[in-house]
């Protein structure tokens, strides 16, 4: 039951502005970002989402992995101030893991946790200890993370980017009913989780608490590819830490992870660009859109 969602076209985005920053907006206007990610079998994930969150025009990023990572991914993300998360030795996060995190929530507008991470337990300990030094910020759920709605209700809003397996597995539904009726396992997952949902796949349906509903489908084919996903999950919290609202972050975001694609697919062909190079494709995506 409900509406049928709108369609999210280049010029339905122009109803969100884009945040323009001032001339002598400095760095910390623009927002700073924090990306919690990796893991000893997926680093990448963390890079991806890091720095498709700087590209997205985040002023400010610093990232929070796994310390049996922390270094590499200080190397490979030079701009990153990166904290090390404290780890047992079978690589689970350990309970007080998010503890250096309280000294840097404050500045913070938007978190983005889940890419790449493993350790399923631990994840979902590590989200419900950070929720509440950030309910001030835009909080973006990937991957394992949102694993913590399996528990119960959250008391603050959250921006939730599941695929349809993801979706399956949260919801209880199978993942034929999920992609059957991807509107109403959306719709019913915002309005449960008090989330704003993107339900990624060939056709993305972003669902927000309030009942409003936008569908997407003018991906790129070549955007189902590893790794994708967490540059979409950094895009968002980089367009949050800038200033828009869930449900803006999340149009534009998937908006731009698209013609990112497109641009990538016209030079390259249609298959077989990398996620890494969907990033630097962004800050010329999100200007031809806006
Ligand atoms: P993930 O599975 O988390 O890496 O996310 C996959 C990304 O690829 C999401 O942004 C999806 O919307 C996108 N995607 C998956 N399947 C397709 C498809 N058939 N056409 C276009 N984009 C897709
Ligand atoms: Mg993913």
């Amino acid at each position: 039951t409900g509406s049928r969602p709108k369609r999210l076209t280049p010029a339905a985005l122009a109803r969100w502005p884009l945040p323009k920053p001032g001339e002598d907006a400095d760095k910390e206007d623009r927002g700073h970002v924090l990306i919690v990610a990796g893991s000893v079998e997926m680093p990448g994930a963390a890079l991806l989402a890091a720095v498709a969150a700087l590209r997205a025009g985040a002023g400010k990023l610093t990232i929070a992995a796994p310390a049996g990572i922390a270094h590499g991914l200080a190397f490979a993300v030079p701009e990153a101030r990166v904290v090390g998360l404290a780890q047992a030795r079978s690589g689970a996060l350990l309970a007080r893991a998010g503890d250096p995190l309280a000294a840097v929530a404050g500045h913070v507008r938007a978190l983005v946790v889940g890419p790449g991470m493993q350790h399923e337990r631990s994840i979902v300990a590590l989200v419900r200890a950070l929720m509440p030094l950030f309910s001030h910020a835009t909080v973006v759920l990937d991957a394992l993370a949102m694993s913590v709605v399996r528990n119960g209700e959250l008391d603050q809003p959250v921006v939730m980017t599941p695929h349809a397996g993801e979706m399956a597995y949260l919801s209880g539904r199978s993942k034929e009913a999920v992609c059957e009726d991807p509107v109403a396992a959306a719709r019913e997952a915002a309005s449960r989780w008090n989330a704003c949902v993107a339900l990624k796949g060939g056709s993305t349906v972003i669902a927000s608490p309030d009942g409003a509903m936008w569908q997407f489908d003018d991906g790129a084919a070549g955007l189902a590819t590893s790794g994708s996903g967490d540059t979409l999950a950094g895009l968002i919290g980089g367009l949050a830490a800038r200033g828009l609202q869930p449900l803006p972050a999340c149009a534009w975001g998937v908006a731009a992870h698209a013609s990112a694609g497109a641009a990538l697919s016209r030079r390259h062909g249609p298959l077989g660009y990398l996620a890494r190079e969907l990033a630097a494709e962004l800050p010329a995506s999100l200007h031809a859109l806006g």
